[in-house]
């Protein structure tokens, strides 16, 4: 029996009163005021966690749709939501520098709404409100009240009642009358916490993941942590009878674990990063498969780009262009000077970040303080004692290192720190206790195939308390860090660093081992040997997989290997009929080729759409040009590995024989080898119907047009040359060669000198000859004269290689 009267009054009250509850009494039910020592926690996925305040743990949770529901597919415009508070951001378009804040949020949308834009998008919004009625012991929900429901309930207990918005707003298209765009926001009502009252926690979350950290923020202790499982949005809680907003700081992963998980013997490090100034960042995060952003800190050393998510680092375009006009034309002019981050314009002046040491010295604090934003943190991390030791050597077993000497940061909270093992110079990696599993097989592995010069050496492992610690070759820079700066190393031939690689990577897979996480920053220089020799080495082992003899491919069971923007498509795409095999690293080996020949561009675009844009197969290797030589060649093999079939990819072996590793040389000699091969061919044989066929492009319609002048003198005295032939090209060629030194000075120095000047005077007039040649003269591969230009043909090989 219900006291139904008074109950749906009470509900009506409720509406009227949208953000909160007036803590009275109801018709003779007293509406409830909840224990005092719950949390609720929102995350992406939709869940409101009901935690203890105490120790984060769980008591229940509420699951509702997510957060933010978007199309999955990316659109040109795409717009991502930030599920903090609805904002949205713009992504391409004509806005191709990276990603735009716009200035409204969905919810200010909606209000405005229906209402058109400049660029003639038409927005409609709808809002939808509801109170959940919960049953705060249990966390059953009794009903829900909406508009259209208002069922009556019968409370026996006290009941909990928690209101959320439902933002939906539409975007039609009016040039291409299509609708564009469409999302839902969905928002708990609470305002925010009374900044009066003063709140004794600081959370931190950690963006990409649900880790949140909890610390005392006067005296700084960490009072729990706990992982809910799904990016955390909102932290709240209740006061006056309604969730209220608690503050909460978005950290990047990296730097939130790093401030968490760092050992005893490292607090020293740990002071001397935090000492680095933190920026805002815009955290690109995937739900489902789509992309949202929310705002991040990130401390100085955390790479932007981590596996499996983007951070990206926007330096703030503008807003301009965009207007929103209202019904009855009152035209909102958004400000032109939405950037972001905050901090990179005149938003400055509001927002501060300092870092620094607690009087007491036992901690330190970060204080951010922002008129604009609302956020408002201040927090002692006491936990870090600083024992003025950074640069002491911390010892492990063999191992030894310095916690303020890193060389780079990793996946999972890895560190890598300059050390030493038995009296050399090493690099240790250190790896949390959740990756052991990951460290055993990158020690198996390495042991296994790093006998190999252009695999990294592994020395040693070691183990503390909390961490496993693996001795490493020491490296002065990765192939990432060459490539944006080759200042490093100004002798070194990007060329050979990818032959090299390439050798590695064949070795690895000669032994059946699949590497599954090339890209850039996994491939490492060494430090010059006595004789000035640097060698590529192919690191990070913590992905590899050894394939079982008599198989070639490997299952997806353990989740997707790779690194987006460097992942094979057939990974993601896997088949039951189609599993990925050891062609996926030649895909991304493909990828670092022309990232490192067009020094710093991806065939697959820019690092937030590279990994759609590989699924979808749309590449550009823009940086080549049709009529330059190099570029003929490179652009002939990055097709090849990077091809959306991995059939069609070349193994490794067929790749280092690709003329794209040929020394100037080497080009000579196997075109004089063709010229003398074919000499004595006639005309209707195979291979002089394949090599002078299609010809006419290689020629460019008769190559004595196109030599310099003293040569077409020089050659008028042979009558035999045929302007229109490929065979003759190469003849003139062998023949000049041959009597190079019997030739007139003039001739000698427009020709250049052997082999290099000579082999790139044709070779810059005729920038296909070398392609078609090797192209035509496939034939002759099982011939020994060939076996240095071609694989032998036991070798299954397509493209080129294949017959
Ligand atoms: P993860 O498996 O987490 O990706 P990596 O082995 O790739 O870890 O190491 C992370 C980073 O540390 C590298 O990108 C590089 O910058 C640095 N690093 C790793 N190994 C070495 C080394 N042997 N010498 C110097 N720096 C290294
Ligand atoms: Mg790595």
């Amino acid at each position: 029996f219900c006291p139904d009267v008074n109950g749906s009054t009470a509900v009506l009250k409720f509406l009227s009163l949208p953000l909160f509850l007036a803590s009275q009494q109801v018709g003779g039910v007293r509406s409830v005021t909840l224990p005092e020592s719950l949390l609720f926690v929102s995350t992406l996925d939709g869940s409101l966690h009901a935690v203890s305040k105490q120790s984060g743990d769980i008591k229940w949770t509420l699951r509702e749709d997510p957060i933010i529901q978007v199309p999955v597919y990316l659109t040109e415009p795409g717009f991502l939501p930030d599920p903090n508070d609805g904002s949205l951001y713009v992504l391409g378009g004509k806005h191709k520098e990276g990603l735009m804040k716009l200035p409204f949020t969905i919810p200010e949308l909606v209000q405005s709404a229906p209402c058109r834009s400049s660029d003639g998008i038409l927005y409609t919004g709808k809002k939808q409100d509801v109170w959940f009625v919960v049953d705060p012991e249990t966390g059953e929900k009794q009903t829900s009240l909406t508009t259209s429901s208002s069922e009556s309930i019968c409370p026996n207990s006290p009941l909990l009642y928690i209101g959320r918005t439902e933002y939906m707003v539409t975007m039609f298209d009016t040039k291409t009358q299509e609708l564009r765009w469409n999302a839902t926001y969905n928002d708990y009502s609470a305002p925010p916490y009374d900044e009066k009252q003063d709140y004794k926690m600081a959370h931190l979350v950690s963006s990409g993941d649900g880790l949140v950290v909890t610390v005392d923020r006067e005296t700084g202790d960490v009072l729990w942590s706990q992982n809910y499982g799904s990016p955390v949005v909102g932290v709240y809680l209740y006061s006056g009878d309604t969730l209220r907003h608690a503050p909460h700081l978005s950290l990047a992963r990296e730097t939130l674990r790093f401030l968490t998980f760092s050992s005893a013997n490292d607090q020293a490090d740990a002071y001397s990063s935090l000492k680095w100034s933190y920026q805002p960042t815009l955290y690109v995060g995937k739900l489902d498969s789509h992309l949202y952003a929310s705002t991040s800190l990130v401390h100085q050393g955390v790479s932007l780009v981590p596996r499996g998510l983007t951070l990206a680092r926007i330096e703030g375009p503008l807003t301009d262009g965009v207007t929103v006009r209202e019904r009855g034309e009152c035209e909102i002019t958004p400000s032109t000077d939405v950037r972001y981050p905050p901090g990179s314009t005149n938003s400055r002046k509001n927002q501060w970040l300092l870092i620094g040491k607690s009087t007491n010295s036992s901690g330190l604090w970060i204080l951010v303080v922002s008129k604009s934003d609302i956020l408002y943190i201040w927090l002692i991390l006491s936990f870090f004692f600083v024992t003025e030791g950074d640069s002491e050597e911390v010892l492990v077993g063999k191992i030894s290192f310095t916690p303020s000497e890193v060389l780079g940061h990793g996946t999972a909270g890895t560190f890598v720190f300059r050390g030493r093992f038995d009296g050399r110079h090493v690099a240790v990696k250190r790896i949390l206790p959740e990756c052991f599993e990951v460290a055993e097989r990158e020690v198996q592995l390495l042991r296994e195939s790093d006998t190999h010069p252009n695999v990294i050496r592994y020395f040693c492992t070691e183990r503390d308390r909390l961490f496993t610690y693996i001795a490493i070759e020491l490296c002065p820079a990765t192939l990432q860090q060459y490539v944006e700066d080759p200042s490093c190393f100004p002798e070194l031939n990007p060329i050979s660093l990818l032959e090299q690689t390439m050798c590695g990577l064949s070795h690895l897979h000669s032994l059946n081992i699949v590497h599954r996480d090339l890209k850039p920053r996994n491939i490492l220089l060494s430090g010059p040997s006595v004789l000035g020799r640097v060698r590529a080495l192919i690191s990070d082992f913590g992905l590899c997989k050894k394939i079982p003899d008599g198989r070639s491919s490997f299952s997806l069971r353990s989740g997707i290997p790779g690194t987006e923007g460097w992942i094979a498509p057939e990974v993601l795409h896997e088949t039951p009929g189609n599993k990925p095999t050891a062609a996926v690293d030649v895909f991304s080996a493909g990828c670092i080729f022309y990232y490192v020949v067009s020094r710093g561009q991806h065939p697959f675009g820019d690092a937030l759409r590279r990994q759609v844009n590989i699924l979808s197969g749309e590449y550009s290797l823009s940086h080549f040009m049709e009529d330059i030589h190099d570029d003929v060649i490179a652009q002939d093999l990055i097709e090849q590995m990077i091809s959306a079939e991995a059939e069609s990819r070349p193994p490794t072996a067929c790749v280092l024989k690709h003329p794209f590793f040929w020394s100037p040389e080497k080009q000579l000699v196997f075109f004089q080898d063709v010229s003398d091969r074919i000499e004595k061919e006639p005309a209707d044989s195979p291979i002089v119907v394949r090599l002078e066929s299609a010809g006419r492009a290689v020629v460019r319609t008769n190559w004595r047009m196109h030599i310099s002048v003293p040569l077409q003198t020089d050659l008028r005295r042979f009558r035999t040359y045929k302007g229109n032939s490929v065979r003759d090209l190469l003849r003139a060629m062998r023949n000049k060669k041959h009597h190079y030194h019997e030739l007139p000075p003039e001739v000698q120095e427009t020709l250049g000198e052997l082999p290099e000047g000579f082999v790139s005077y044709f070779t810059s007039r005729f920038p296909r000859l070398l392609m078609h040649t090797h192209a035509a003269l496939h034939i002759c591969a099982h011939e020994r004269l060939f076996h240095p230009y071609y694989l032998p043909p036991i070798h299954i090989c397509p493209g080129h290689c294949s017959s």
